[in-house]
């Protein structure tokens, strides 16, 4: 037994009281959907978990009448005091049931327990208390005096923080007075699904949160139907491209948060060690699921070789495994189709010519895993350089001057996010002024705050998420005043 070797630490399931089986959830009961249900697994097993409702077009429809009426009847009508008193509310008993909540999200999606517990939930439970605290503080959202609420926002979101995305989605949405039909990722709606019983207990009014789960074709029913003021979208960039076509001329409010290819700078005078944490954090958190995820990493050539066999060392003590070990550092690729497609694309990493590394370690018999891996020696023609991988696959380029790896990291379709490492504060400033990215980190990685607005540049999407601005994107200007 090596010192690395520790003994299994799993969390215990016997805090979840799951049912066999959900419904969807629409003015604030579980009711059945007419689509075909579907079973929801374990990626780290296979092992299915509970059946779940799929919502068809009149399902859809149901909820979104729901959400009207709510809006109409009740939501409108509350003063933001009163709205900000069942967002403080959903916060704590989402604090309440954080362990329950943390260990459905690493079964549903496979991240490690220490993720789900120290990361999502809290800052689940960050992003309530934020929005509730905005919630009668909407006359300086910068958009002059009583800004209005939008009406019916419907909200599509994937899998990769369920629940976090989810909070995203709603927390503001509800501060500003709209209602909300929600539809989780087909691969892992448990969480929401726990979430829409916390609204029961929370006493939410019935309407003003509904929760559709079903495939792409429950999110296109939301997308097309009439009575959604607004459509809010994290996903992919194909799927965000076809919703910008069809939300075009209907007078639909439209952000989306699309893919990312980010580019993570190692300067030569960066603080190695701190770096090198930095770029594991980077992209092999939540086994690289990680829109911002640190993908490419850009290091100048003179330090490369010292990097390279740090990251390699460092690589070779994270621990692969159960999810629910609160030992594990890289839990399950969430689905089969996603490990398909993290394999086809490293696979043309290596027919491109790029160098492959992986530290040893065993791959569970049962699951979706995927070692985590580095190429050496990619070139930006690479498609491993260019295209979302979205698994924990990390590319090395490497650069000489400061404006080489500007030019470099902004050599991407995408322009979500960046991270610079570097001693020197004016060289970070510098050029941070210049890399087209939402968000540019500086001697640290993936650091998110609901205080902090979040978003992309050309095909990362648009608008914004957290932060101030994050509520404009539910509210309208309101020149009359009126309240
Ligand atoms: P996806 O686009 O396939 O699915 C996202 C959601 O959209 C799911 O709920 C899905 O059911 C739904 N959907 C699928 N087709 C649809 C359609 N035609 N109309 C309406 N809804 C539809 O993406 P995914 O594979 O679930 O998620 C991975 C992608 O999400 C990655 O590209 C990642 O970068 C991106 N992402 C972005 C952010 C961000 O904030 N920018 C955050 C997380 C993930």
């Amino acid at each position: 037994m090596s010192f690395l070797d520790y003994a299994p630490a799993p969390e215990s399931r016997a805090i979840l009281n799951l049912r066999p089986s959900y419904g969807l959830f629409v003015n604030g009961e579980f009711v059945d959907g007419n689509g075909t249900p579907f079973t929801t697994i374990s990626p780290a097993t296979e092992e299915s978990i509970a059946e779940i409702a799929t919502a068809d077009d009149h399902d859809v429809d149901l909820a979104v009448q729901a959400a009207r009426t709510a809006y109409d009847r009740v939501w409108s009508k509350l003063s933001g005091a009163d709205r900000g008193k069942y967002l403080f509310r959903i916060a704590r008993l989402v604090q309440e049931r954080a362990r329950e909540l943390a260990v459905a999200e690493s079964l549903n999606n496979g991240k490690p327990i220490k993720e789900s517990r120290d990361l999502d939930i809290p800052l689940v439970a960050a992003w309530f208390f934020y929005y509730a605290g905005w919630a009668d503080k909407l006359d300086y959202a910068g958009l002059g005096a009583a800004p209005r609420a939008l009406g019916v926002a419907g909200q599509i979101i994937p899998w990769n923080f369920p629940l976090l995305m989810l909070a995203w989605k709603i927390a503001p949405a509800l501060a500003a007075g709209n209602t909300v039909v929600l539809k989780p990722a087909e691969t892992t709606p448990l969480t929401a699904l726990l979430f829409a019983e916390i609204l029961q207990q929370a006493d939410l009014p019935p309407g003003v949160v509904n929760i559709v789960t079903g495939a792409g074709a429950t999110g296109q029913a939301l997308v097309r139907h009439p009575d959604v003021d607004k459509i809010a979208f994290t996903g992919s960039t194909n799927v965000g491209r076809e919703i910008a076509r069809t939300t075009a001329g209907t007078g639909k409010r439209l952000t989306l948060e699309l893919g990312g290819k980010a580019a993570n700078i190692v300067f030569d005078d960066a603080p190695i060690d701190q770096a090198i944490e930095g770029v594991v954090n980077g992209i092999f958190f939540n086994q690289g699921h990680v829109c911002c995820a640190g993908s490419r990493l850009l290091v100048q050539e003179n330090v490369h070789d010292e990097v390279i066999e740090r990251l390699k060392h460092r690589l070779s003590t994270l621990r692969l495994g159960d999810p629910l070990d609160k030992n594990t550092d890289i839990g399950a690729v969430n689905s089969r189709e996603q490990l398909d497609r993290i394999k086809e694309l490293t696979a043309a990493g290596e027919a491109e010519g790029a160098e492959r590394w992986s530290p040893a370690c065993e791959i569970p018999a049962n699951g979706f895993w995927f070692a985590p891996t580095i190429f050496t020696g990619v070139q930006s023609s690479h498609r491993i350089a260019r295209e979302e991988i979205f698994g924990p696959v990390l590319s090395v380029l490497t650069f000489r001057t400061p404006e080489e790896a500007i030019a470099k990291a902004n050599n991407t379709p995408y322009g979500l996010s960046a991270g610079i490492w570097s001693d020197k504060g004016s060289r970070v400033l510098a050029v941070a002024d210049r890399l087209k990215a939402g968000v540019v980190w500086s001697n640290t990685f993936n650091r998110f705050d609901p205080a902090s607005p979040f978003g992309g540049y050309k095909e990362s999407g648009y608008g914004r998420e957290g932060g101030k601005q994050g509520l404009t994107a539910y509210l309208a200007p309101n020149p009359g005043g009126v309240k």
